[in-house]
């Protein structure tokens, strides 16, 4: 790396954990301060090993590989990838019923006003089909159908938008290859003590198993779930959210694969809790999130195996934690990313973009040994935001329901919720409107999927639809749906598309 830091600059940064997220910030660290004269140290320990879950994302995901210049046929070959156009969820709003939460847009927006009130009129009066039918993500999903977004002009085919499922344990090799070969340098050990400075109690050096000890200038804790430094060492203390997402536990187990792979997650709510289902190149990724206040861990491993289509590959790999966020991710000279920083659960898919986030922040304030306040303020409160607007978003799903058959569901419908939450639940059910606020990670798309799909019906919709007449509406509709229909149609299945650019060794379909 080059030699162009001022004095007081960063020397040395020290990564604690060989994680996803110590991995992913290693990575972009790597690429992004190849001319900063500053040396990059990661420490892992194989012995505690990682949570070895992870494994669906959201779009965001292609701006990170473009950052790092990745090959991305390459990077899935590598991690068995499989593409995500969307998240099925199923027995969410009721028994038996499903609907999908697609990537990217419905329909067209109309004289500056947005698409769904259009719908919502011919909708409410039985005159339009259900708003899945407007999305190519969706429809592409459910025919198991994929192609990335083509040169069309205005053509759907030219916006297809998408992420990936993938190995998170080959994902985190993955990356780690790709920081070692561009200088980072990985130690093996276990840190077992962390030394404060005695002036301001900033983190000084790390001691390992070994005795030797590890001297930086920033510190990033990627330690998981326990947040060795940033609550281990700092005390920072947590904000606790356990109230409003009661899932506490999971256990995962993959399966092999039987059938054609399909391009979405399958979310299945259960009697407590929900299962996913990740199809992968070379296995099904499988887990139950599930209440511990609830549901015991047998009986939590008993319901996924009964659902699961084949025999385990593993045994089961149980996740503990409680949901909420640290009161600061970045304290003194340590930034906690990943599940130091917090956790909201994995149930729309945000864990690898919150440490996205965390690093691309991180970057735009990147500190000298001043660390000063404000700057460190000002990044807390923004993850701070970005967090809570995720969870709102997540415990959308657990308040909107008419399910109340069981316990776990009648506390959830009763459950109060926060005021942000309530708010955008009432916008919407009087004149179905939706704002997107703050830069939030979900859009208005997102959120009017979800709260469709959970059943939620507004009254109205927005006035200025009328000045259509009905006639001109049905047929702008029908002409949206009749594109979307025919662009569908000629997109490959998602196994021809794997089989000609990105094949894993292993796939055989
Ligand atoms: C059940 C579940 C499902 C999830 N599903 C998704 C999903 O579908 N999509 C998504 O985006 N996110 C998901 N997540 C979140 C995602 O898994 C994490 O954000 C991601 O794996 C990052 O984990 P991590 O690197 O922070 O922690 P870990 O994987 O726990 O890594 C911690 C690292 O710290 C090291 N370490 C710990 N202590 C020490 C020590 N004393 N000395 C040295 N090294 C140490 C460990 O060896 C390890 O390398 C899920 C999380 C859970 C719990």
């Amino acid at each position: 790396m080059g030699v162009t830091s001022k004095s007081n600059g960063i020397k040395k940064i020290i990564i604690v954990g060989g994680g996803t997220a110590g991995w992913m910030t290693a990575a972009t660290f790597s690429k992004v301060l190849t001319n900063y004269d500053c040396q990059i140290v990661v420490i892992e320990s194989d012995q505690i090993g990682t949570v070895s879950v992870g494994e669906a994302t959201i779009p965001q995901i292609a701006l990170f590989n473009k950052i790092l210049g990745i090959d991305e046929n390459e990077f899935i070959v590598k991690t068995q990838a499989t593409f995500k156009l969307g998240i099925e969820f199923v027995n969410w709003k009721q028994k038996g019923h499903r609907y999908m939460h697609p990537f990217g847009r419905y329909g067209v927006d109309m004289d500056a006003i947005q698409f769904h009130h259009y719908w919502l009129k011919m909708y409410q009066q039985g005159k339009a089909p259900d708003i899945e039918k407007y999305s190519l993500e969706a429809l592409a999903a459910k025919q198991g159908r994929f192609n990335r977004p083509q040169k069309m002009g205005n053509s759907p085919l030219s916006n297809i938008a998408y992420a990936f499922h993938f190995d998170a344990t080959l994902y985190a090799k993955y990356l780690r290859n790709f920081a070692t070969n561009n200088g980072v340098t990985r130690k093996e050990g276990k840190v077992v003590d962390v030394v404060l400075r005695h002036n301001d109690g900033f983190i000084e050096s790390l001691r390992l198993e070994d005795g030797e000890l590890i001297e930086g200038d920033l510190f990033i804790d990627c330690s998981g779930f326990k947040g060795l430094l940033i609550e281990g060492a700092l005390k920072t203390g947590f904000n606790d959210w356990s109230d409003w997402l009661p899932c506490d536990r999971a256990v995962a187990m993959p399966c092999t694969s039987t059938e054609k792979i399909k391009p979405y997650t399958i979310s299945t709510a259960q009697d407590a809790g929900w299962t996913w289902r990740i199809p992968l190149q070379h296995r099904i990724g499988n887990g139950y999130v599930y209440p511990s206040q609830f549901v015991s861990d047998d009986e939590a491993v008993a319901l996924l195996t009964s659902q699961m289509e084949t025999a385990p590959l593993s045994d089961p790999n149980f996740l503990r934690w409680t949901t909420g966020t640290r009161n600061k991710s970045w304290n003194k000279n340590c930034v906690a990313i990943g599940l130091s920083a917090g956790f909201i659960e994995p149930l729309e898919s945000t864990g690898l973009h919150l440490i996205q986030l965390g690093i691309a922040k991180l970057l735009s304030l990147f500190p000298s040994k001043g660390f000063e306040q404000v700057e460190i303020d000002t990044y807390n409160q923004q993850l701070n935001l970005e967090m809570e607007r995720i969870r709102d978003f997540v415990i959308m799903h657990y308040k909107v329901t008419n399910r109340d058959d069981t316990a776990f569901w009648r506390f959830c419908k009763n459950m109060s919720i926060p005021d942000y939450l309530k708010q955008k639940i009432e916008l919407y059910q009087n004149n179905g409107r939706i704002f997107r606020q703050d830069n939030e990670l979900f859009n208005e798309m997102s959120w009017l999927a979800v709260m469709h799909g959970q059943g939620l019906q507004p009254k109205g919709y927005h006035p200025l639809v009328d000045t259509l007449t009905e006639y001109e509406i049905d047929r702008r509709l029908k002409h949206i749906q009749s594109v979307i229909d025919k662009s569908v149609s000629i997109m490959p299945s998602q196994v021809d598309f794997i089989n000609q650019h990105c094949k894993s060794p292993t796939y055989t379909f």
